[in-house]
C-alpha cells in the first residue's frame, strides 16, 4: 500500500500547485498531492470547471493541463505528466527517468512471474488483474504477446502496455492507487499493389511464379469460378490482371486483403470483376455491365468425392428394385461434410421425412425449391422460416432414411418440376439497376482506368494508391 509521506514537501508542491491553478484564474474546489514510499509524486489533483494550458513547473515536472471533457491518455516516455477524468481533471505526475521495458510472452510467462523479473510486488500484479474487463486479459495471456513497462526510477509501475497482435493495444494507466484500462486499436494503411501473369501451367502454379498470395489467387478463383473452370476450362495463354489491396502498420506489410478489381482473359474471352458495394450496403463482385460475378446458385452444395448416382427420371432403385425416378443428385462424401445452402431463400422444411431421413427444403425466389436429404444432422438453428445465404451451412452429410451409404440427396425444382441440379440453367444473381446503374457505370470507368494505369506503368505503387483513396473519397 502507498503511504503519503514527507508531509514537508507535500506542502511545498500542494502551495506551487494552487499558485499556478489560481494563476491560470481557474477555479479551484481542492487540491491534493500525492507521494509514494520514496518521494515520486505520483498523484495531484485538483477539481475545477474548465481549463486547458501547459506549463512547466521545474526542469522535471511539467504540467498539462486537459480540457475536463478529454479523456486522454498521454505516453509517459517523456511527458511528465497527464491525465483526467469526468468533471474532475486529474493528475498523475511523475519525475524523469522512467524506463520502459520490452517483454515478449514466453511460453512458461505469465503476469506474476513477469512482474517478478521487473521487481514489480504482487500487490501490482493483483490490481492489474483485476481491472475491470481487461484484467482477466493479462492473465491468459500467450507466447509471442508484447508488453511494454513503464517503471519509474524507484520501481513504480507507471504504465503497461499490452499488445495481443499488431493492431490492438491495451493500455493500463495508473488511476489514483489503482489502474484503469482501454483498448486502442490502430486501423491499418490500406495500400494497392498490382500483379500481372500469363498461365502457362496452372493458375496456381503461374501466379505462384510473379508473386501473387496464394489468399488473393484463392480469391481471383473465387470470383471468376462461376465464368472459368479452373480445373477444366483454363488454356496455355490465359493472362490474368489482379489489382488488390494489402494492410501495413508502420511501413510493414501485415496483410493480404480483398481484390479490387480484376481481369482474367479465358480462350480469348475477356471478363472483368469489379468489387463494388451497392446501396444496401452489402460488397459484391460485379462485371462492367452491373451483372453480379455469381450466380443465384452454387452448383454443387458439398464438396463430393464421387457422383454415386445421377438425376434419372426412370431409375432402378437400389433398395427396392423397381424402377422409381431419381428426382435428384447423390453426392458420395463422407460422413459430417458440410451441406451449404445453395441460394439464398428461407427454410420450409427441416426435420425428419421417412425415406428421406432428416432433410432441409428451401424455398428460393422465383419459385425455386432446393430439397437436401439423409443429412446424419441439422445445423442449429435451421428450422422452418429461418433466412439462409447462399453458402450458409444447413447440415452435415449423413445416410439417415433410405440410404445405402454416407451421401446428399440434393434436388432442384423449378415451378414444382424436378430438374437435373447438373445442367439446370442457374439464375444469375441480382444485377446493379435502376437509377444505381449510372454510379456504378461511373464507378467502372475509374477503375478500369486505375487498372489499365497499372498495366501499362509500373511505376510508384503508392501513387496509384493515393489516387485510389482520392477516388473512394469522390464516391463516398
Ligand atoms: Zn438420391
Amino acid at each position: 500500500m502507498d503511504k503519503i509521506t514527507n508531509f514537508k514537501m507535500v506542502n511545498v508542491f500542494s502551495f506551487i500547485f494552487i499558485l499556478i491553478i489560481s494563476f491560470l484564474n481557474i477555479k479551484v474546489v481542492s487540491a491534493s498531492l500525492l507521494y509514494n514510499e520514496t518521494s515520486d509524486l505520483i498523484d495531484a489533483r485538483y477539481h475545477q470547471t474548465c481549463c486547458k494550458s501547459e506549463i512547466t513547473l521545474f526542469s522535471d515536472i511539467k504540467l498539462n493541463l486537459c480540457n475536463h471533457s478529454v479523456n486522454k491518455f498521454y505516453g509517459i516516455s517523456s511527458v511528465t505528466c497527464l491525465i483526467r477524468q469526468d468533471h474532475n481533471v486529474f493528475f498523475a505526475l511523475h519525475r524523469d527517468g522512467t524506463h520502459k521495458h520490452i517483454i515478449t510472452v514466453k511460453n512458461d510467462d505469465n503476469l506474476s512471474s513477469i512482474c517478478n523479473s521487473l521487481g514489480l510486488n504482487q500487490s501490482v500484479v493483483l490490481k492489474l488483474s483485476k481491472v475491470k474487463k481487461f484484467g482477466s486479459k493479462l492473465t491468459s495471456m500467450k507466447p509471442n504477446e508484447k508488453l511494454e513497462f513503464w517503471i519509474s526510477p524507484s520501481g513504480y509501475l507507471m504504465q503497461l502496455d499490452y499488445i495481443p497482435n499488431r493492431l490492438d493495444r491495451i493500455r493500463f494507466c495508473r488511476h489514483k492507487l489503482d489502474f484503469k484500462a482501454r483498448l486502442e486499436t490502430i486501423s491499418p494503411t490500406i495500400k494497392l499493389r498490382f500483379i500481372q501473369g500469363v498461365v502457362t501451367e496452372s493458375l496456381f502454379v503461374d501466379s505462384k511464379k510473379v508473386g501473387l498470395p496464394t489468399k488473393v489467387t484463392s480469391q481471383l478463383a473465387n470470383i471468376f469460378g462461376w465464368d472459368v473452370d479452373f480445373v477444366q476450362d483454363v488454356r496455355v495463354g490465359d493472362e490474368f490482371y489482379v489489382l488488390y489491396e494489402e494492410e501495413y502498420i508502420h511501413g510493414s506489410k501485415i496483410n493480404d486483403k480483398d481484390i479490387v478489381v480484376a481481369t482474367y482473359i479465358n480462350k480469348g474471352k475477356q471478363i472483368t470483376a469489379i468489387r463494388y458495394t451497392n446501396l444496401n450496403g452489402s460488397t459484391s463482385y460485379y462485371k462492367t455491365d452491373g451483372k453480379s460475378m455469381k450466380k443465384a446458385f452454387i452448383r454443387t452444395p458439398v464438396e463430393f468425392t464421387r457422383i454415386s448416382s445421377k438425376f434419372n427420371p426412370s431409375r432402378l432403385h437400389p433398395i427396392f428394385k423397381t424402377i422409381q425416378p431419381h428426382h435428384g443428385v447423390d453426392y458420395a462424401a463422407p460422413l459430417n461434410t458440410p451441406i451449404k445452402a445453395s441460394g439464398d431463400g428461407v427454410v420450409i422444411f427441416a426435420g425428419w421425412m421417412n425415406g428421406y431421413g432428416n432433410v432441409v427444403k428451401i424455398q428460393h425466389p422465383k419459385n425455386i425449391v432446393t430439397v437436401y436429404a439423409h443429412a446424419n444432422s441439422i445445423h442449429t438453428g435451421i428450422k422452418k422460416g429461418k433466412r439462409v445465404k447462399q453458402g450458409d451451412i444447413i447440415a452435415k452429410v449423413g445416410k439417415t432414411g433410405w440410404a445405402t451409404g454416407t451421401h446428399l440427396h440434393y434436388e432442384f425444382q423449378v415451378n414444382g418440376k424436378h430438374c437435373n441440379p447438373e445442367t439446370v440453367k442457374l439464375p444469375e444473381a441480382t444485377p446493379i439497376k435502376g437509377n444505381e446503374l449510372k454510379s456504378f457505370k461511373h464507378f467502372v470507368v475509374k477503375m478500369l482506368h486505375l487498372l489499365e494505369n497499372h498495366k501499362t506503368c509500373f511505376a510508384d505503387n503508392n501513387l496509384f494508391s493515393d489516387q485510389y483513396h482520392n477516388l473512394n473519397l469522390i464516391l463516398n
